[in-house]
């Protein structure tokens, strides 16, 4: 990473603290690696956008339903769907500082201190040998490349290992195998065994949808970068059931209405790529990621996976029950493919943040240095969409804000604050992304208008109060 965007990305994450956006979990203890907790503005930015990604799943698609499983699940389940066996990162041990690397991270960060042309050729070779499982052949790769640890400084590595990323825990009060138990390590499980219950109880047909948003957790190894590799984390998944043949439609069109829905947060189309699977996972026959420009450079923010019929028949396999539908309009029976959408939430929320976040200095009329740090957060996402801010504290002024407040709060989130000069309240309120500010004075007694103040802009007007519900509604919808 330049060390410009290292100073942003670390620019980035004081703010998110500063702000009560993201802080550590448990910070009073000194935190636990890889886990975060969500402050004031950060828990409604990070709900906006659930709700977002919710409203247009669901909502905007008469094929596609939501559904909110549990986070346990039968053992089984995670048998079925070749987790226990394959979901597994390859580690290496530096047998001097006794640190452990995901292989793949390792490569890549002594790939970053090469020129380009011999970067690109390690990580295209690193690629194949994962892709054949070739452990042997990653680490002579390591070794032929002289790779360090970082905190040893020496090449003194163990052979590459398979370690599984799933938490387990035990259910009930007896410890034993057989109460072994997993924290989901991906929401998709929960919607192929429920397949059949959501087909038949809101009558869907293939092809369909289902929706879901929640917790996951994997026990990551090298947890880095802020909030987006965490241990535990949240993602919205879709499944899209269809017909099998048409899958590679599907997968197309589900690429393009993803890539719609990005773009739809106003983000430039230079900031995302697309990164297509040298070779899918065993059961996919298709998968790309969509990647976005991080301060640390393009890195997956979300998964599009043609996942075959490989969950739904291992489910029927294990569990004994058929997982097919009847389809009448060709009369046959079939276990339909999948098309899955996967998406963190909360790498989301970095996206949104980082490119939200920026710094500006500018000279004003009298000629002295002014500077802000906004969020230009969409509208949309914003925590708070409208601040009502009474130049004084007296003459009424604050009756009126109150009035104002009591009128607008049902439709959209409205802060009042009456403390501080407005200099300073303004600054509080680009810094936490808030896309409109009004201020009450004495002119709105005598007219009923408010001064309204844009965010990106910093312009003001005056408009009737009348007028103001409208204009941040507008501004919400995106108009
Ligand atoms: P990566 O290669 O970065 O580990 P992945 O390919 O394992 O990700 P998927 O299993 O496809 O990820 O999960 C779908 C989405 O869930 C990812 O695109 C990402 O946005 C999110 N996600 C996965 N792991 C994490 C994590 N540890 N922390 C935060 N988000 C995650």
């Amino acid at each position: 990473m330049a060390s410009n965007d290292n100073n942003r990305f670390q620019a980035i994450i004081a703010h998110a603290k500063e702000y009560g956006f993201v802080f550590p979990s448990s910070e009073i203890y000194d935190g636990l690696s890889a886990v975060y907790d969500y402050g004031p503005w950060g828990s409604e930015l990070k709900k906006n956008i659930r709700d977002y990604w919710w409203k247009n799943m669901t909502q905007m698609h008469e094929n596609i339903v939501g559904i909110d499983a549990a986070i346990f699940m039968h053992p089984t389940t995670w048998k079925a769907s070749g987790h226990v066996d394959n979901f597994s990162d390859p580690m290496i041990d530096n047998k001097d500082s006794k640190k452990r690397y995901r292989v793949d991270h390792l490569v890549e960060a002594y790939a970053e201190t090469l020129p380009k042309e011999k970067a690109d050729e390690i990580l295209s070779n690193l690629e194949k040998l994962l892709a054949n499982e070739d452990f042997a052949g990653v680490k002579k790769l390591i070794d032929d490349n002289k790779i360090k640890c970082s905190v040893s400084g020496t090449a003194n590595w163990t052979d590459v290992r398979q370690f599984n990323l799933m938490f387990s825990t035990q259910l009930g009060s007896v410890a034993g195998e057989a109460d072994t138990i997993y924290l989901r390590p991906e929401t998709a499980q929960g919607i192929f065994v429920n397949f059949l219950n959501v087909q038949k109880t809101a009558r869907m047909k293939v092809p369909f949808g289902i929706a879901q948003v929640g917790k996951a957790f994997r026990n990551e190894i090298v947890a880095r970068q802020f909030i987006f590799r965490m241990r535990e984390f949240e993602q919205m998944e879709m499944q899209f059931f269809v017909r099998p043949g048409t899958q590679k439609e599907w997968y197309e069109y589900w690429r393009e209405e993803r890539m719609k829905w990005h773009l739809s947060f106003g983000t430039p189309k230079e900031k995302y790529q697309w990164h297509v699977h040298a070779k899918p996972a065993f059961y996919a026959d298709n998968a790309v990621d969509i990647e976005y420009e991080f301060p640390f450079g393009f890195k997956e923010i979300e998964g599009i996976h043609s996942r075959t019929d490989y969950d739904l028949s291992q489910h029927q396999k294990f569990s004994g029950k058929k997982m097919q539908y009847f389809d009448n309009e060709i009369n046959q029976n079939y276990v339909p493919y999948v098309i899955e959408t996967s998406i963190g939430l909360d790498r989301m929320f970095l996206l949104v943040l980082s490119q939200a976040y920026a710094e500006e200095k500018w000279t004003k009329e009298d000629g002295t240095e002014d500077s802000r740090t906004v969020l230009r957060l969409p509208a949309k996402v914003a925590p708070i969409k409208l601040a009502i801010l009474p130049l004084l504290k007296k003459d009424g002024l604050p009756e009126i804000g109150r009035e104002i407040m009591k009128d607008c709060r049902d439709e959209f989130y409205c802060f009042y604050e009456e403390k501080d000069a407005i200099g300073k309240r303004y600054r509080r309120m680009d810094a936490i992304g808030t896309p409109f500010c009004i201020t009450v004075d004495h002119q709105t007694k005598e007219d009923q208008t408010v001064t309204i103040r844009d965010r990106d802009s910093m312009k003001q007007e005056r408009i009737p109060i009348a007028k103001l519900k409208e204009i941040v509604k507008a501004k919400i919808k995106g108009e």
